[in-house]
């Protein structure tokens, strides 16, 4: 009762909904920052630190 069950398919384990090597912000590819469990590109990182008040460290 508890089978898996492959044949019908498309039971694909995502960490997200559009897969998890993009940016969770515009879907950017380039540049990922996979820190704190976030998946951002360096801009949206960018934004998303400023946001919570992330210090910079430069
Ligand atoms: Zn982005």
């Amino acid at each position: 009762m508890a089978e898996e069950q492959k044949e019908k398919g498309q039971t694909t384990v995502r960490k997200f909904g559009r897969g998890a090597n993009e940016c969770q912000m515009c879907g950017r590819k380039q540049g990922l920052v996979r820190r704190y469990n976030i998946y951002l590109c360096r801009q949206c990182f960018r934004e998303w630190a400023a946001r919570i008040g992330f210090k910079k460290m430069d």
